[in-house]
């Protein structure tokens, strides 16, 4: 049987750039070079692309979308290609999934059903969405007719992060390429590789040379020379809060295209007295923090257990720590795997010393481990007796590391969770109808979850609140983001 290792070691991965259709270089012929996060092996020389590049891939956008070779296809001919091109990301599922793995470092069993099934889903779902949309027509008087329609925006350049390569990535190109937007990728420097097998995807599945196009490179030159730039009209981003700023800085200080922000977060899971389910609450805290390395901007990676029963749950929580040992990533058992490269790495260790530095008490892991691999990875970490003041409970970690804090009444609780710039996703454990929506509608996140932490659908929006961006990925709401809305009065008479 062919195991996963086998189809790694005979992978050729190509990380030039994909521009008007065709692979190509970096004009500057710059490259890096791409470890795996797994064992530190090469996995090839990616294009370093610049502003020069930048501004050949909008002129092919932008040329694209003059001529309507895609924005002038009606929306069932788009609904066509685009469930195409969902199709063919299953038929190349385990080549997406392998990339996904060996480029970011997460376990092959979830590059599977979560990052190829998610983002295939994503693409169909919105190719599906787009020929059942109806524009309006306003209630004026009878003299005139005022049509209120829905146009794409144009250009749309999408920055998105590591985490979720691919995820990350659909969930932005799906509502544009749908709406009839051409679009300019940038993946994370970190983790290329599935986005630029998804331009040939694309191509394949019927989206003309120009619509789709992606640039490899660092979000200092690539990045910010699309955010900089004078015709892109949109920019979609998810990252960082400190990136998100400087991308809404550098739409302004250009042409003040369009910034829509998906950025970090440091969410709050309140597990109450009188939670009906103390198991599963135990389950969702560890399975939710852990699950993807705790690299997840949503991750409850701040859990409050009201006092009367801290001793009780921490210790039905730690029995589960162990369970998620970081493992093989192409073993398909490993349910934990590696932090996607060293700089990360350094950075979640670093926290792990500030916890115990600021008198936090590590109950569980804290080490590096499977060193002899060459890979990153750390153990499941869970900190007791933290406070909000801490710089573990202030700062998003994005690594496996749970900062358990106690509250006394739920009042308490809500004030401490919302003591935070971010406002991303927040849960809420009891058993009491009333305080759970009263303390979901005092909780400033733009999601909240009650009795469960794992609610996740392409028909609801997520995004955040605050400081954790200020658009929405996912749901019929992603197509504000990628249209203009154009009001036509016509005289009657
Ligand atoms: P990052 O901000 O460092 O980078 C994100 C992207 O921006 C990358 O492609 C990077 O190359 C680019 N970039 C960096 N500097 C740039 C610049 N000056 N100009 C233009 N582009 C630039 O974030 P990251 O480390 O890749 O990702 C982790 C962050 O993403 C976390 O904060 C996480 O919470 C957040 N995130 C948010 C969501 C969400 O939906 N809210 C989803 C996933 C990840």
């Amino acid at each position: 049987m062919t195991t996963w290792h086998d189809k790694a070691a005979a992978l050729q991965a190509d990380g030039r750039a994909f521009i008007g259709g065709e692979r190509v270089w970096a004009k500057s012929e710059q490259q890096f070079e791409n470890l795996s996060p797994i064992d530190g092996r090469k996995l090839g020389m990616v294009a370093r692309c610049d502003s020069a590049d930048v501004d050949i891939a909008v002129a092919a956008a932008r040329a694209a979308f003059e001529d309507r070779r895609w924005a002038g296809k009606s929306p069932a001919q788009r609904k066509r290609v685009l469930v195409k091109f969902a199709d063919l990301m299953q038929k190349h599922g385990q080549e997406l999934a392998l990339l996904e793995t060996l480029d970011m470092g997460k376990p092959i069993k979830y590059s599977q059903s979560v990052d190829v099934g998610g983002a295939a889903n994503c693409i169909r779902w919105y190719g599906e969405a787009i020929d059942k949309i109806y524009d309006e027509i306003a209630p004026t008087a009878a003299s005139s007719l005022a049509l209120i329609t829905r146009e794409p925006v144009g250009v749309v350049a999408a920055i998105v992060p590591w985490n979720y390569p691919m995820l990350m990535a659909s969930w932005k190109i799906a509502p544009a390429l749908a709406a009839g937007n051409s679009v300019v990728l940038k993946p994370s420097e970190k983790s290329p590789l599935t986005a630029l097998r998804l331009a040939e995807i694309a191509l394949e599945a019927g989206i003309p040379p120009g619509v789709f196009n992606v640039l490899p490179g660092y979000g200092a030159e690539a990045g910010a020379a699309l955010a900089l730039h004078m015709d892109v009209d949109c920019i979609g981003f998810t990252g960082s809060t400190r990136v998100g700023k400087q991308i809404m800085q550098m739409a302004g200080q250009s042409n003040l295209k369009r910034a829509w922000t998906e950025l970090g977060g440091k969410s709050a899971n309140i597990v109450c007295a009188d939670c009906p389910d103390l198991d599963a609450a135990v389950e969702a805290a560890i399975g939710s923090i852990f699950f993807n390395q705790g690299e997840s901007c949503n991750a409850p990676s701040r859990l409050f257990v009201e006092a009367s029963i801290k001793d009780h749950f921490l210790e039905k929580a730690l029995a589960k720590v162990p369970d998620y040992q970081p493992g093989d990533p192409l073993d398909e058992n490993t349910v934990m795997g590696a932090i996607v490269d060293a700089t990360q790495l350094k950075t979640v260790m670093g926290y792990i010393e500030a916890g115990q530095a600021g008198g936090a008490r590590l109950l569980a892991g804290g080490k590096q481990v499977r060193t002899e691999t060459g890979g990153y990875y750390v153990e499941p970490t869970l900190f007791d007796q933290v406070d909000s003041s801490m710089t573990i409970a202030r700062e998003e970690i994005f690594g496996p590391v749970l900062s358990v804090l106690s509250f006394g009444d739920v009042q308490d609780a809500v004030r401490q969770a919302n003591a935070t710039p971010y406002g991303l996703h927040a849960a809420v454990w009891t058993a009491d109808l009333s305080k759970a929506i009263q303390t979901s509608r005092a909780l400033r996140a733009g999601t909240v979850h009650v009795n469960q932490y794992d609610g996740d659908d392409i028909t609801v929006p997520f995004g955040g609140y605050k400081q954790s961006g200020n658009g929405r990925d996912k749901s019929l709401h992603a197509f504000d983001k990628y249209t203009e809305l154009k009001t036509t009065w016509i005289q009657i008479g």
